[in-house]
């Protein structure tokens, strides 16, 4: 059965995105893996967990660092498609060290080339956070996933095999 112990930054990213990719991703159907970015974000984040001793190096954030008391992290991105989604990818990974290392305060950054989005670690948005993810966790649990709704995401999805006829 499906829990919130099962669910990943790249389906938050999903769900804040497409619930259709996010229904197939968490119940393990494989999006195309000849996807190039499939294959890129799948190289990017061997390269990135090789290169990490940290206890939660399953996050794929790039860099954890302390200012003044607060802890700030930082995720490189490629490619920004949905800042949306970014955002609430962050933010997960931000409450997974919040509470496994009970700090006090935790903020984090998104960067993308020339753009760079600050998320704010408040406690509303981890109390919505947390009831996102209850919410998460029952919609996984449908029988079937919502129907193909084609939007601006669809050109670029590799999971477009499965929605477009
Ligand atoms: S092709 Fe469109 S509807 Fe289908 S999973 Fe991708 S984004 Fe969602």
């Amino acid at each position: 059965m499906f829990t919130i112990d099962d669910i990943t930054g790249t389906l938050i990213n999903y769900y804040a995105t497409c619930r259709r990719e996010a229904w197939l991703y968490a119940r393990h159907i494989h999006a195309d893996q000849s996807d190039d970015a499939i294959t890129m974000g799948r190289v990017l984040a061997d390269i990135r967990d090789k290169g990490q001793d940290f206890p939660f190096s399953h996050l794929h954030f790039d860099k954890l660092e302390k200012r003044g008391g607060h802890y700030l992290i930082t995720e490189h991105k490629k490619t920004m498609s949905n800042p949306e989604a970014a955002k609430a990818q962050l933010l997960f990974y931000m409450y997974l060290l919040r509470t496994g290392l009970k700090l006090k305060k935790i903020d984090g950054k998104v960067i993308s080339g020339k753009t760079v989005i600050f998320v704010e670690g408040s406690d509303e948005v981890f109390e919505e956070l947390e009831m996102m993810l209850a919410e998460l966790v029952r919609f996984v649990q449908t029988p079937s996933p919502p129907p193909y709704e084609k939007t601006k995401w669809c050109k670029g999805c590799a999971y477009k095999s499965y929605c477009e006829g």
